[in-house]
């Protein structure tokens, strides 16, 4: 799977209608040309710092998540939130043998929401597993 660049011609387009350009991701404003990727016509584009920190399956997921459940990366800041907490409920929830695929998905979303990356929510849940 690979993410395509955009021409310079996209985004002078954009500059002369003077709409601002924003990571589909994380919602951070895109300034240099040399940061914007766009994959197919599914989402929008990615920043830099979006495309270099996630496989372009996990763009391509959290995308999805964004576009079903609402929220963009890193939107909430709340202090107390706890990986671990939400990871144990879900191990603790496969030990006794429960579906946690709809879980999984509400878990995964809200990690995102809190600038939680895919990589490290499956690492996390892995050691956990472990
Ligand atoms: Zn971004």
């Amino acid at each position: 799977m690979e993410l395509n660049t955009i021409t310079p011609n996209d985004i002078e387009i954009s500059h002369k209608t003077d709409v601002k350009l924003e990571c589909g991701i994380c919602h951070s404003e895109i300034v240099s040309s040399a940061s914007i990727y766009q994959k197919g016509f599914n989402f929008g584009v990615v920043c830099k710092h979006c495309y270099e920190n996630n496989s372009p399956d996990d763009l391509e997921l959290m995308a999805n998540l964004f576009l079903a459940y609402g929220g963009y990366f890193g939107k909430i800041k709340n202090p107390y939130f706890s990986l671990y907490d939400m990871l144990e409920t879900i191990v603790k929830k496969v030990e006794n043998k429960e579906n946690v695929e709809e879980l999984h998905i509400k878990y995964m979303h809200h990690a995102l929401l809190n600038g939680i990356t895919p990589k490290q929510f499956i690492q996390g849940l892995r050691i956990l597993l472990e």
